[in-house]
């Protein structure tokens, strides 16, 4: 009895090992995952520290923001449903090349750099760095002001990059765009450097006087969403369901509940 025991288990334990190694869609879903057990699900990592593009709403665990509600709908249009895994963002690329997740989307800017690591889908946002600094702060005007200060930013992020860039400034590398926020109101840093939508949500949600943003933009960035770097056949599909939503209207749609307005130049 025993050893018809022992045998079956080895035998589920080896099926299991096999339907694991095999398909597409074969991922490990061992990252917080609101997992639906669905194998056609599309797998998709956020860092969900980044509103309004992906975050987690004030007592509710339902991930929200501009790029949920494109994923969401892009999983509609390809009739598949959609896996949300919260990773932190300098993992996103590392998920995508071990195959934990199929695609991620997250705020993430198309540079050369990365596409060398992943693929990306046709941009779906504009975007760009900005700055803030304390709203009493008449130091910084302009980035140029920004030499030898101490900045703080998100690590993994192209405003990291950009700011280690700044002659003589100390960077702080935080993990996320709202520990900038803190770092700066309590005063560890001279100014953040983050995506300027981050930024200015941050202020039109939080109605902070104790802040305030300096300059332009200082890069013009286009956000994509990652894939494997041979995973093109997916990325077509998602271009294909981007094209459908813009055409169909509810990229507008979409875009006008996140940011009040009709996009401009992000069609
Ligand atoms: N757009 C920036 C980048 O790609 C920041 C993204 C983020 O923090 N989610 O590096």
């Amino acid at each position: 009895m025993k050893k018809i025991m022992l045998l079956c288990i080895a035998a589920v334990m080896g099926l299991a090992m096999l339907t694991a190694g095999c398909g597409d869609n074969a991922t490990s879903s061992d990252n917080a995952s609101s997992g639906s057990g669905d194998a056609k699900a599309l797998k998709v990592g956020t860092n969900a520290d980044f509103a309004p593009f992906e975050f987690q709403g004030e007592g509710s665990d339902e991930y929200q923001g501009f790029d949920m509600d494109i994923i969401r709908a892009v999983g509609k249009e390809m009739g598949v449903n959609v896996e949300i895994n919260n990773i932190a963002f300098d993992g996103l690329i590392p998920a995508l090349q071990s195959g934990n997740i199929d695609i991620a989307i997250s705020g993430m800017s198309i540079t050369d750099e990365r596409k060398q690591q992943v693929t990306f889908s046709d941009p779906y946002y504009d975007s760009g760095l900005t700055a803030m600094v304390k709203a009493d702060n008449n130091d910084i005007n302009s980035f140029a002001d920004l030499n030898g200060k101490k900045i703080a930013v998100q690590i993994g992020t192209t405003g990291a990059e950009e700011a280690k860039k700044i002659p003589n400034a100390q960077v702080k590398e935080m993990n996320s765009s709202a520990d900038t926020f803190l770092e700066l109101k309590a005063g560890n840093v001279d100014a953040v450097l983050n995506d300027k939508p981050v930024n200015d949500y941050y202020m039109v949600k939080n109605s902070d006087s104790t802040v305030k943003r300096v300059g332009e933009k200082l890069t013009s960035e286009s956000y994509g969403i990652a894939l494997k770097k041979d995973n093109t056949e997916l990325a077509a599909k998602i271009n294909e369901a981007i094209q459908k939503l813009k055409e169909n209207g509810q990229y507008n749609e979409i875009y006008k509940k996140w940011f009040g307005t009709e996009p401009t130049d992000n069609k």
